[in-house]
């Protein structure tokens, strides 16, 4: 009987295998864009755990019955929710957190940095009504009391920029040590 692949290995089978159909009608395809925003991840200095949930971040639009597709059809996929729950089998908070909060991170910017909106691309504008539309105040109010808010947001900015097809991007490879190195912490 052979061992059953860890999770390094489980991933990187995610990405060359979903992670390489396009990523909701973006000009990208998802391994693509999840490296790409890891890549900015690291260039900005961010610690391991937020370079993973960089990588890690849309790995819910794999999981689970409702899709990325049904997302782009009008029903939300919950992929942050999704994703973060898959992920904390292996992974802290600190990679998991901002992976659940990354959805909410968006609506949060749409509502408090005006600027924010007309940056979005058009996918990600018809998304954002999907999954409820810019926060109100109280919405603001407790996002702001979740203790990784503010990585969140980080990511959400990184996860926007990362959808340009003529950025050189590393594989998903380059990033086997930096999760291995993560992996090694968990206790257990
Ligand atoms: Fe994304």
């Amino acid at each position: 009987m052979t061992d059953a692949p860890g999770p390094v290995d489980r991933l990187a089978d995610l990405f060359a295998g979903p992670g390489a159909g396009d990523y909701l009608g973006e000009a990208v395809t998802q391994a693509q864009h999840m490296c790409q925003a890891a890549t900015l991840a690291e260039g900005a200095g961010a610690p391991d755990e937020l370079v993973a949930a960089a990588l890690l971040h849309d790995v819910g639009h794999f999981q689970g019955e409702v899709t990325g597709r049904d997302l782009m059809a009008g029903t939300d996929n919950r992929h942050s929710d999704t994703g973060a729950a898959w992920l904390t089998q292996w992974f802290p908070p600190g990679v998991t957190e901002p992976v659940r909060l990354h959805v909410a991170a968006k609506r949060y910017l749409c509502a408090v940095d005006p600027a924010y909106v007309g940056s979005l691309s058009p996918a990600s504008l018809y998304t954002l009504g999907v999954q409820g539309g810019p926060m109100d105040d109280a919405q603001q109010r407790a996002f702001e009391a979740e203790a990784y808010h503010a990585d969140a947001v980080s990511l959400r900015r990184w996860d926007d920029a990362a959808k340009d097809p003529g950025s050189p991007t590393p594989e998903f490879d380059h990033f086997r040590p930096l999760l291995s190195r993560l992996l090694s912490r968990q206790p257990g």
